[in-house]
This record gives C-alpha cells, sequence and structure tokens, in this order.
C-alpha cells in the first residue's frame, strides 16, 4: 500500500496555485523525482490544503484512479505550458487545448467567488478549476514571469524586490545551494 504525501507550507512555495499543482514531483531536474501524488487519497488532500475543495474536517470526497491520471497528465501539460512561457516560446498549441480540453469538465461544480477563488465539488471540477487557472495564467501572465528553480526545476513567480529569486525555497535548495558552496570553496 502506497502512504498519503503529508502536505506542508513548503510545498506550497510557488506563489500560484497552478504551478504549486505542476511542482507535486519531488523534483523536475536534474533528474525526475518522485511523483507526490502517491495515491488518490494525496490527490484529494492537496486539493483541499490549495483550497480548491472545501474543507472537510477529514472526510475528503474521494479522488478516483481516473481522476488521478488526469491530474497527472495535467500536470504533465503544464509542465509543457509553463517551461515553453519561462523560455519565451510560444505556449504548443496541443498543450494548450489540453488545458481548454480539461476545463471544459468543469460545469456547474465549481463556485467563483467575486475575488475570483474557485471552489470545487469534487476533485475532478478541482482539476478543471486548475486548468482554467493554468490558461488565465498564460493569457495574463505575471509581470515578473514564470520561473523555475535553478535546482530543482520546480515553478514559480518571483516577486521578490530584486527579482534575483533563483531557488523554489531558501529552505530547501537555496540552503542546499549555500551549502555545496561553502564546501567548494574548502575542498
Ligand atoms: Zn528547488
Amino acid at each position: 500500500m502506497t502512504v498519503a504525501t503529508e502536505w506542508v507550507e513548503d510545498h506550497f512555495v510557488a506563489g500560484d496555485v497552478v504551478l504549486d499543482f505542476a511542482n507535486t514531483v519531488y523534483r523536475r531536474w536534474p533528474r525526475m523525482g518522485s511523483d507526490l501524488f502517491t495515491n488518490a487519497e494525496s490527490l484529494s488532500s492537496w486539493l483541499e490544503r490549495a483550497g480548491l475543495l472545501p474543507h472537510s474536517n477529514g472526510v475528503l470526497p474521494p479522488a478516483g484512479e481516473e481522476t488521478l491520471e488526469e491530474a497527472r497528465a495535467l500536470r504533465a501539460t503544464l509542465w509543457l505550458v509553463f517551461d515553453a512561457q519561462r523560455e519565451r516560446r510560444s505556449i504548443p498549441p496541443d498543450a494548450f487545448s489540453a488545458l481548454l480540453d480539461v476545463a471544459r469538465r468543469l460545469g456547474e461544480h465549481v463556485t467563483v467567488d467575486a475575488d475570483g477563488d474557485m471552489t470545487a465539488r469534487d476533485p475532478q471540477s478541482a482539476i478543471g478549476a486548475l486548468a482554467l487557472g493554468a490558461i488565465s495564467l498564460v493569457l495574463d501572465p505575471p509581470q515578473q514571469g514564470v520561473r523555475a528553480c535553478d535546482a530543482c526545476g520546480w515553478f514559480f513567480v518571483d516577486s521578490s524586490r530584486g527579482r534575483r529569486r533563483r531557488w523554489c525555497s531558501m529552505k530547501t535548495c537555496g540552503n542546499q545551494a549555500k551549502v555545496d558552496r561553502y564546501r567548494a570553496a574548502r575542498a
């Protein structure tokens, strides 16, 4: 049996929920790391933690295996889309069209409040809401652009003042880089 990932603050450092969703693998490079969506339960709990599903007090609407596969496919699409965006390339048409397909399945199962925040009734609709969020991020990119961590490839929006953020998080990759530099200097 697989153990569901325990989500912590450090999994939500991208500055945008869509990019946090794209960052649900341990690392994207230099080698692909393990999938943090270890099972359907970890997907539901991620969606709840991200605020896309209402708080359930431990009784989550189950995400089926099919929804888990959809989530993984959407995540792969997001990598194509946001790698293109951050490299200043056109968004691959197939990938953009895949986002539209997923977003179309939203139906009436999503509530959008006046601030534009979306809450879904079930995991599948929440996936649709993420696709819609991705479309909005593609069409109206943040001024500072989407970037990726030098060390692990996680995406983030750089809202630091000097716009020199290189790491997904100072606590993890940034700190590791500091340690590596220190070791290199003493070698
Ligand atoms: Zn990183």
